[in-house]
């Protein structure tokens, strides 16, 4: 069913082989360390598939930046983010997964087996899992990322709890803002939501709960110019791009909505891409290369939970592991010994 044929890469342009894992062909390579990538760790391993996790630089994912989480099931009292984290990590390790601190610069889906290559190593792998996430855009704004985790948050389901009869402002127009604006009034006295135009890119029935929700309100065809506080924020100093005219927005916090960054820039050209730059799959978590499957926030523009996360991390790997026992390594191995293998 599938071309095992490999085409020879270019060996003085790319990094060598690890040396500790020169000769080694993984049987799953992981991208991503955050609760997809080490959920998927964690399953492959168990069933025995020698596998590899690239962690990136600065691992754990998104809920390492998070102060607490309480939605995640297990934790009747919340858990820290990078304890969280740090525990995915021990439990895919305690059973046997390796885990490097590096990140994928490049990959070779178009040749077998896979080739992923970091700054300083190469690596190869007949099936891989792409789980490298999103992450929130940012407005660029003075004050955005200091007082981010202290008033500053790109999460209303991890932080909305903390804003309990407060006052908010939500940055953006589209159904993230306007979807988790509504959330926010669950807790929040009041929800201003700042949009940069006079209509909303939001979904029309997100719009109309809005609009009916008397807790909300909307500043128009305004952005934000600068997050202002002192320990905590205190407001935004905002600017209607009609008039010029700036003023101040009292608010204890501030929720930035205006998009998210699935993390794909190294597959462009490898894998089926969506017009927002979010890897395609199916319900099975597989990409449109044949072995090459997908999970977490990477390809989820809609729940971007840690629970949901992990849940198609499970599923990425079982479908890997059911592509090897499809595809057994003896086979590849042929196809593999029969060409002058390096890279
Ligand atoms: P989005 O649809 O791209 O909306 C981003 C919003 O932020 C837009 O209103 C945009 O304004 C505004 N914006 C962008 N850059 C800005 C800046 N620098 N300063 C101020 N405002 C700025 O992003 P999203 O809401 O995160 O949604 C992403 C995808 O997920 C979409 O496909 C969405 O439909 C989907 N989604 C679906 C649901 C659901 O329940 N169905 C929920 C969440 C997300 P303009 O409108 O002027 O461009």
């Amino acid at each position: 069913m599938f071309d095992f044929k490999l085409t020879q890469p270019q060996q003085e342009k790319h990094p060598p082989i690890d040396v500790e894992q020169e000769g080694q062909i993984f049987d799953l390579v992981i991208i991503g360390g955050g609760p997809a990538g080490l959920t998927a760790a964690l399953y492959a391993s168990r069933a025995r598939l020698k596998t590899l996790v690239l962690i990136g630089s600065i691992p754990g994912g998104q809920p390492a930046n998070t102060d607490i989480v309480e939605n995640y099931p297990g934790f009747p009292d919340g858990v820290g983010g990078p304890e969280l984290a740090d525990l995915f990590r021990r439990q895919a390790e305690r059973f046997d997964a390796q885990v490097v601190q590096s990140e994928a610069t490049e990959v070779d889906f178009s040749s077998r087996p896979f080739i992923i290559r970091t700054h300083t190593s190469s690596y190869r792998a007949y099936t891989v899992i792409v789980a490298t996430g999103a992450v929130p855009r940012r407005m660029g704004v003075p004050g955005e990322d200091r007082f981010y985790g202290r008033g500053v948050s790109f999460c209303a389901t991890c932080d909305g709890f903390f804003y309990r009869d407060k006052k908010v402002v939500v940055i953006g127009g589209g159904d993230s803002a306007v979807a988790e604006g509504i959330f926010l009034t669950r807790f929040a006295q009041e929800v201003i939501i700042v949009h940069r135009r006079d209509e909303l890119r939001a979904t029309k029935i997100y719009q109309e709960r809005a609009f009916a929700n008397p807790k909300i309100k909307f500043v128009w065809d305004t952005v934000v110019e600068e997050v202002l506080g002192d320990q905590t924020v205190t407001g935004v100093r905002a600017r209607n791009v009609k008039t010029g005219e700036t003023s101040i927005i009292d608010s204890d916090g501030v929720f930035v909505y205006v998009g998210m960054d699935p993390k794909t820039e190294v597959f462009a050209g490898q894998l089926e891409l969506d017009e927002w730059g979010y890897i395609v799959s199916t319900h099975r978590q597989q990409t449109n290369v044949p072995g090459v499957f997908v999970a977490g926030d990477v390809q989820d523009p809609l729940y971007r939970q840690v629970v949901v996360a992990a849940g198609t991390g499970a599923i990425a790997a079982m479908e890997a592991e059911k592509f090897l026992g499809e595809y057994p390594q003896s086979e590849i191995d042929k196809v593999v010994s029969s060409s002058s293998d390096h890279c």
